[in-house]
């Protein structure tokens, strides 16, 4: 039986990518995978949860965390920040499973300086056209919201040959089959 090693997934891609389901999906296949939880000075959307979804800081507390180095990697993303603790991962990693983070791109390549054996998946929406839809159909952004992310997902998208992995999350169950496939292949290596 080959042997199986913990490691460090990051998935970045443009916001309506599906990273979010995708990755849940992914986890309801492959339980041991954790997930941090990042921290964020967005204000939580209706159902969020503080310390489940997002650790939410106030702008003054994130930064007084960014100076105490409290953070692997951070970034500013679509006007607020972003960014993973050194608690979340090194607990996580220390007890031998895989980790996933679910982060931007700018935080991605900082996590590939500090952890070069990160493995970087990047996931693609079909076209802009359908990550538009995606975006106004989940109605959780206003519509300056929807234009800003729009924007920055072409700057997201030049940096897909940064990454290790680039998947394109047309068909869902297929996106989650070759994710899956993916993270294994790696586990074995
Ligand atoms: P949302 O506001 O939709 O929850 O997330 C917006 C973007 O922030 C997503 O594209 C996500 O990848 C990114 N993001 C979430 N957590 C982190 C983090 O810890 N670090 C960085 N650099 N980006 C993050």
């Amino acid at each position: 039986m080959s042997r199986l090693t913990s490691k460090l997934f990051v998935i970045s891609g443009p916001s309506g990518a599906g990273k979010g389901t995708l990755v849940a999906r992914v986890r309801a296949e492959l339980p041991s995978l954790g997930l941090t939880v990042s921290a964020t000075t967005r204000s939580p959307r209706e159902g969020e949860v503080d310390g489940v979804n997002y650790y939410f800081l106030s702008k003054e507390e994130f930064e007084r965390r960014v100076n105490a180095g409290e953070f692997v990697e951070w970034a500013h993303v679509h006007g607020n920040c972003y960014g993973t603790l050194v608690s979340e991962v090194r607990g996580k990693l220390d007890s031998g499973s895989s980790l996933i983070l679910e982060i931007d791109v700018q935080g991605a390549l900082q996590v590939k300086e500090r952890f070069p054996d990160a493995v970087l998946i990047f996931i693609k929406p079909p076209s802009l056209a359908v990550l538009r839809e995606r975006l106004v159909g989940r109605g959780t952004e206003s519509p300056e919201m929807v234009e800003l992310r729009l924007s920055n997902a072409e700057s997201e998208l030049a940096l897909a040959d940064r990454y290790d992995e680039v998947l394109v999350n047309d068909d869902l169950d297929q996106a989650v089959a070759e994710l899956s496939r993916i993270i294994r292949s790696y586990e074995r290596n």
